[in-house]
């Protein structure tokens, strides 16, 4: 296959990955990273334009171009990703720097001292730099939650490395400087290497795209946008499963169901804005006195569940008081002023049989006993004996 017919085909993939891209962005502009991530591409084809005119062209103008839009479509796929994941490896200035100072030693390797393997070793250099750097910046985060983002790192990061050794290539064997034949032929590798690369990073970063759409909406189908806990289906959802997994392993988990005291009266004094921060702080408290495993949900209005995987009985009752006590002591800064506060508290164990309503149907009941007790305190209620 002649070089030509293979820019062609580079510069067709190119266009037609910017233009889906585009799409993809004009549609949903949330998602961060996928505008540079277009623009990258679309540099990408440029560069495809440039390498097939470059005959056409002064030499130096013709580095200037494919070097620059090379370079520069590397490094904006790179600031896709620092976007995107939010991991801030390079500033764009240090990129410009780079950038300008490997054009310059290209441009000297190209008119003041003609070295076409050195201008070889620096193209590879800067872009096998700029995806390896690709590779690290998305290889982070949550694998579980993010496992595309591991994918497409791994394929940046192959393509920086065969880029930063391809200089090698040319090297190894017998390849003469007269074995036009040879040479011609890795560059076609070399070429074909990069269109597969490119092909699966764009198959990567519309898989980026999807997965950041999914995970927004599994954020919107399960958490509450008050106060950022769970709703009442997906903790019921996790309660389901934490009750599976403790019978499993017969470890102890406890149940509390939390309702804010007189909040009706809050409301009414405060208005529904206050209402809503003395939310807010509530459960900003909870926080503070829960474990990272333990896992809070808001059933609904001023009631909220919480429950404790592995905690027993005496272990429950201690969190539950502690919570008690710190909401009473810490009144709710509100747009009103301070807003003093006290919670009622039901408390239940899971025990063998138990299902996610049975428990929580108890621990409300043990919650209305608090309440008739006169608030602002914890009672428990043990399941029925079978
Ligand atoms: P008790 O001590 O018996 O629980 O009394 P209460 O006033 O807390 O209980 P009641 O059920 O009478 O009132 C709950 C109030 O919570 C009524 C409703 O307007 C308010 N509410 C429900 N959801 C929200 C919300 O999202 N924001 C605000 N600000 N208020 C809410
Ligand atoms: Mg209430
Ligand atoms: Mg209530």
């Amino acid at each position: 296959m002649h070089s030509p017919t293979l820019f062609i085909l580079s510069a067709v993939l190119m266009a037609l990955v910017s233009t889906v891209l585009c799409a993809v962005w004009h549609f949903n502009k949330q998602i961060p990273g996928l505008r540079l991530w277009t623009l990258s591409y679309s540099l990408g084809f440029l560069a495809c334009l440039s390498l097939l005119v470059r005959d056409y062209l002064p030499e130096p103008l013709s580095v200037l171009l494919t070097q620059g839009t090379m370079l520069w479509g590397a490094c904006l796929y790179l600031l896709g990703c620092i976007a995107h994941t939010g991991k801030r490896l390079v500033s764009l200035r240090h990129a410009t720097v780079f950038i300008a100072a490997l054009i310059g030693l290209n441009l000297y390797f190209t008119v003041v001292h003609p070295d076409l393997q050195m201008r070889f070793v620096l193209a590879g250099l800067g872009n096998g730099i700029f995806f390896l750097l690709t590779a690290r910046t998305l290889a982070s985060g949550e694998r579980q939650q993010v496992p595309m983002r591991y994918l497409v790192a791994l394929v940046a990061g192959l393509h920086g490395v065969f880029l930063l050794l391809r200089p090698l290539l040319f090297k190894l064997g017998p390849v003469q400087p007269t074995d036009v034949e040879l040479v011609a032929l890795l560059s076609q590798f070399v070429l074909l290497e990069f269109i597969v690369a490119l092909v699966f990073m764009a198959f990567g970063t519309l898989m980026l795209a999807n997965e950041f759409i999914t995970n927004e909406l599994r954020h919107l189908a399960e958490v509450d946008p008050l106060t950022s806990v769970f709703n009442r289906r997906a903790f019921l959802m996790s309660l389901d499963k934490a009750i599976h997994q403790a019978q499993r392993t017969e470890a102890s988990l406890a149940v509390l169901v939390i309702d804010l005291d007189y909040f009706k009266k809050i409301n009414d004094t405060c208005g529904h804005q206050g209402g809503d921060e003395v939310l807010r702080h509530f459960v900003q408290i909870s926080a503070q006195c829960l474990r990272q495993q333990d896992v809070m949900g808001r059933l609904g209005g001023e009631e909220f569940a919480i429950f404790l995987p592995g905690s027993d009985g005496a272990g429950a009752r201690t969190v539950a008081e502690r919570l008690r006590a710190a909401v009473a002591a810490r009144p709710a800064a509100t747009h009103q002023g301070s807003v003093a506060l006290t919670v009622s508290i039901g408390l239940t164990l899971c025990g063998r049989g138990d299902s996610s309503d049975a428990a929580l149907r108890r621990a409300d009941q043990a919650m209305y006993q608090a309440k008739e007790h006169g608030r602002n305190r914890v009672e428990f209620m043990a399941q029925a004996p079978a």
